[in-house]
């Protein structure tokens, strides 16, 4: 037998049902593939209990024939996901030392469904990043490394992507088999994208918010990270459903997205935005676009070209929506309830808040907090706010009619592959535009994909995005197998950790 790191959740699952080997045994692999790992960062807590318990009663489950669908399957959790009795942290101080006496509802689903938790992955601080650097609890390492001998400075670290930068390591370096995410505007797709994994944001709604810590509540959505398209279907399958303690979540069955798969794409249009030819975009990426059109072709699509004339409207709609919604959310975070509490000798009620959110909060956090309370001022509402609520139903509307072209959209996923930490983490607008293909969809709520295409020419992973109409997961999972299966894309990372 092959290590069992190698297995993902379909060959876990599925070679556990078989009787070829125990969920304890898997489950012992991926414990100490976890706790050799520690150079990645990607993990805040490991939790081997948890998962270890899960994999003796999917044991137990499978001598008395109770199945379930993610029996024998250990997964990576982000830390943004409450955990009754595991240390929740959303990656800041302020949270540290809180265990939530509840589960939020997507890893309840997760764990019914008979899966354990190696660990709460890292991430950006409150989800609010593009290259993990904003943790509190330290920046997750790449396990990629640039593979064109240029060595010297431009060996240096590189970033996995955000904020869901713990996730996508894990899964890239096989220590763990798949992992959940959220994404608000990219923070599934982008770190997907840069360590050669999948992974899918679902449409808003699919999947409950309940006990996920808030971020931008009308953009926030989780989704599943993993090696390939078949278990980001699995694992979003276990993941979605209606939530009645979510007020957005969407009362629908879910569908059948693995029993559906195909990459047979003879049928369906797929649409090209004119927009997204952004200028100085290398040309290793436009290569990379063109090279996923004519896979599609191959698939039977039908190539159309669209266009999404607010597209340029869509990075400044999102950064006053997003730091707007958050200086609300993260407003609750005053020292009394729960997390950090900053109490100097005499100090006042007022002072206290003010002590605590100083110490807790992170930079790009209180950076968050002070655009968005500037937009939601009474002077400049209607000039911010407002009007970023309107451009972001035109954004929408876009989608909209170029669905009416296209049943699915093609698009890279990010501008660029993977750069090194600390290269952009000065600076903030630079940061920002790494979230330029990804943001449309999260600001329309549709359903994005990103898949791995092929490598760039210093051997790194770029990938692929897909976007579908609301609701149509299945167009986009099978545009994604379609190119999985013609990109061929087995490169992983020398393992140096
Ligand atoms: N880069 C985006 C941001 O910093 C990512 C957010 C996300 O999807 N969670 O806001």
């Amino acid at each position: 037998m092959a290590d069992f790191t190698d297995l993902g959740i379909a060959s876990l699952r599925d070679g556990f049902r078989a009787g070829d080997f125990s969920a304890r045994e898997t489950t012992d692999a991926y414990v100490s593939a976890v706790a050799e790992a520690k150079a990645l960062n990607a993990f805040i807590i490991e939790t081997p209990e948890h998962a270890i318990a899960a994999a003796d009663a999917a044991d137990a489950a499978r001598a008395s024939g109770d199945l379930r669908p993610l029996s024998g399957v250990p997964l990576g959790i982000k830390d943004l996901f409450c955990t009754a009795g595991h240390q929740t942290t959303a990656a800041s101080h302020m949270l540290e030392g809180f265990t939530p006496q509840y589960e939020s509802t997507v890893t309840a689903k997760l764990f019914d469904a008979g899966a354990g938790m190696l660990g709460k992955l890292n991430l950006d601080q409150f989800a609010m990043g593009s290259s993990n650097e904003t943790s509190a609890y330290g920046n997750v390492v790449s396990p990629w490394r640039r593979g064109d001998g240029r060595g010297g400075a431009d060996n240096a670290p590189l970033t996995p992507g955000g904020s869901s930068g713990g996730s996508s390591a894990a899964i890239a370096a096989r220590i763990v088999p798949a992992a959940t995410g959220t994404d608000t505007s990219g923070s599934i797709r982008q770190p997907a994208a840069f360590t050669g994994i999948s992974g899918i944001k679902p449409t808003y709604g699919r999947c409950s918010r309940f006990g996920i810590v808030a971020f931008a509540s009308s953009l926030d959505q989780a989704g599943a990270m993993a090696r390939d398209v078949k278990d980001c279907a699995i694992l979003l399958e276990a993941m979605g459903g209606f939530d009645p303690k979510d007020a957005t979540s969407l009362d629908l069955p879910v569908p059948r997205w693995e029993a559906n798969l195909s990459g047979d794409l003879r049928g369906k249009r797929i649409g090209i935005p004119r927009e997204y030819r952004v200028d100085g975009m290398p040309a290793e990426i436009e290569a990379l676009w063109q090279q996923g059109i004519d896979w599609a072709q191959d698939a039977g699509a039908e190539i159309v070209e669209v266009s999404l004339p607010h597209t340029r409207y869509a990075l400044p709609t999102y950064y006053i929506v997003a730091p707007a919604e958050a200086s609300s959310n993260l407003a609750r975070y005053d020292g009394v309830r729960y997390g950090l509490r900053e109490l100097p000798d005499g100090a006042s009620l007022a002072e206290m808040y003010a002590a605590t959110r100083a110490a807790g909060f992170g930079d790009e956090v209180k950076r968050r907090i002070l655009i968005g309370t500037y937009v939601l001022s009474a002077g400049f509402y209607d000039a911010y706010y407002t009007k970023a609520q309107k451009v972001r139903a035109l954004i929408a509307r876009d989608f909209e009619q170029a669905f009416g072209q296209a049943d699915l959209l093609l698009t890279p996923t990010a501008p660029s592959a993977a750069f090194a930490l600390g290269e952009k983490s000065n600076d903030p607008l630079a940061m920002y535009l790494n979230d330029v293909f990804t943001v449309p969809s999260s600001l329309a709520g549709l359903p994005a994909m990103s898949v791995p295409g092929g490598l760039d020419a210093a051997g790194l992973p770029l990938g692929l995005q897909i976007i579908g109409r609301p609701l149509d997961e299945q167009g986009v999972l099978n545009a994604g197998l379609a190119i999985e299966e013609r990109a061929g894309f087995t490169a992983r990372a020398d393992k140096w950790w």
